[in-house]
């Protein structure tokens, strides 16, 4: 039956559910809008006091859990289950059918989300019409933190999703890889680089057609690595959150919000460059609403429209959280952000045998790097061009930068390849 209702999903998506232009999808969104304000209106308490338009983010969402919710979940129940989960490493668990998660929460505060099932076979369902084709045989290995069983939802001959364990060693699946040959791989793109490199070394042998990236911002050097060694003209992006599906790759490689599922109103952070932030209304989830809710990540705005025939915004990149900006003071005193891909850039263009970096702000004068391979030239190369870019550019005196021997990545967890620590 679950099978049944996936396909018919899938079917639904793939042929059926499409928008001629931005009036027919405006017009579809402000009708699912009107139909959940006025659900939520009756049916959850938060909003039964507060306005639609009251202020919503992760923080608000997780103090307000048990009011926002509109099927009477408790918060600590939630998290208890998930946290017994994780700590299991058994995900076959949900509260009154509810899919339940915990999100990593890399910036000091986690996040808790359900889905109901409907909503989590749909998802399912849409995302494969925008990757799969059913008509063919997939077998697919995906490459999760297990924080929930979202995505375990299709599975049949026609599908073959493989569940691959974000905690252990990538090193470790490669046996189950190569027996699995998978045609779509999924993974954050740390892991299909340390892939890549392995398809390289010639221990992995597999040839997928499809490799979509997930959960990181995508590093312009990981990104040529991954392409040339899986042979793919572009890396597809699977753009979720804790908040949902929000954005996915069309046949051109370029990537559309999910307008389909979620009004998003956003506003310039940069006009000249594109970049936006946003908030969104999941039209589709009435179990824990998301409605006008802020979102962190800093997104930049594709200047032409795609050929696709998609009418939903694309975007040209993702360039993560707010948080991930660094800050600084200049000489004047006066506070300066300076964006993660533009640091990216400067480390990249600094010396083309850099492999791998990271970058972590300690404090408002101080930068840790990590550098593969460890060479003196590289750091001289790379401090050259950041006291260049913070100097030069932006006016700012007196920033060290200690270099450390190895990244640093939480087991499990997300790597964050530049972050400040003085903004978590
Ligand atoms: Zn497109």
């Amino acid at each position: 039956m679950k099978n049944l209702c996936l396909l018919f999903y899938y079917i639904y998506y793939k042929y059926f559910f499409k928008f001629k232009n931005r009036t027919q999808l405006l017009k579809h969104q402000n009708k699912l809008k009107k139909k959940l304000f006025k659900f939520v209106k009756i049916k959850s308490p938060f909003y039964k006091i507060n306005p639609i338009t009251s202020k919503m983010n992760k923080k608000v969402m997780l103090e307000h859990f048990d009011s926002i919710n509109t099927c009477g979940l408790n918060k600590d129940d939630v998290y208890n289950l998930c946290i017994e989960g994780e700590k299991s490493r058994n995900f076959d668990f949900n509260i009154d059918g509810y899919t339940v998660g915990l999100s990593s929460g890399t910036t000091g505060q986690r996040g808790l989300f359900f889905v109901s099932p409907k909503n989590s076979l749909k998802h399912a369902a849409f995302v494969m019409s925008k990757y799969i084709n059913l008509l063919n045989k997939n077998k697919i290995a995906y490459f999760q933190r297990a924080n929930s069983n979202l995505y375990e939802t299709g599975t049949s001959r026609r599908l073959q999703l493989c569940f691959f364990d974000l905690i252990f060693p990538t090193e470790n699946h490669i046996e189950e890889l190569n027996k699995l040959k998978p045609n779509i791989l999924i993974a954050p793109s740390r892991v299909l680089k340390q892939l890549a490199l392995l398809k390289k070394n010639g221990l992995l042998k597999i040839n997928p057609k499809k490799v979509i990236n997930i959960m990181e911002v995508l590093d312009p050097n990981d990104k040529k690595i991954i392409m040339e060694n899986f042979s793919v003209k572009f890396i597809d992006q699977f753009y979720m959150a804790t908040e949902g599906i929000i954005g996915l790759t069309c046949k051109n490689g370029n990537i559309h919000l999910c307008e389909e599922l979620m009004a998003i109103d956003y506003e310039f952070e940069d006009k000249a460059t594109g970049r936006i932030s946003f908030k969104l209304t999941d039209l589709y989830r009435y179990e824990q609403p998301h409605i006008n809710y802020k979102m962190t990540d800093i997104l930049e705005l594709s200047k032409e429209a795609c050929s696709c025939g998609n009418p939903a915004l694309s975007i040209k990149a993702i360039h993560g959280r707010r948080e991930d900006s660094l800050n600084f003071k200049n000489a004047e005193g006066n506070n300066v952000e300076i964006y993660p891909d533009f640091i990216a850039r400067t480390i990249l263009f600094s010396n083309e045998d850099i492999e791998d970096y990271q970058v972590i702000q300690q404090s408002e004068d101080t930068l840790e790097l990590y550098i593969s391979p460890n060479h003196q030239k590289i750091k001289d190369d790379i401090t050259l061009n950041l006291k260049s870019l913070l100097k030069e550019k932006n006016n700012i005196d007196e920033v060290k930068i200690n270099f450390i021997a190895k990244p640093l990545i939480k087991k499990g967890g997300k790597f964050r390849r530049i972050y400040s620590v003085i903004n978590s």
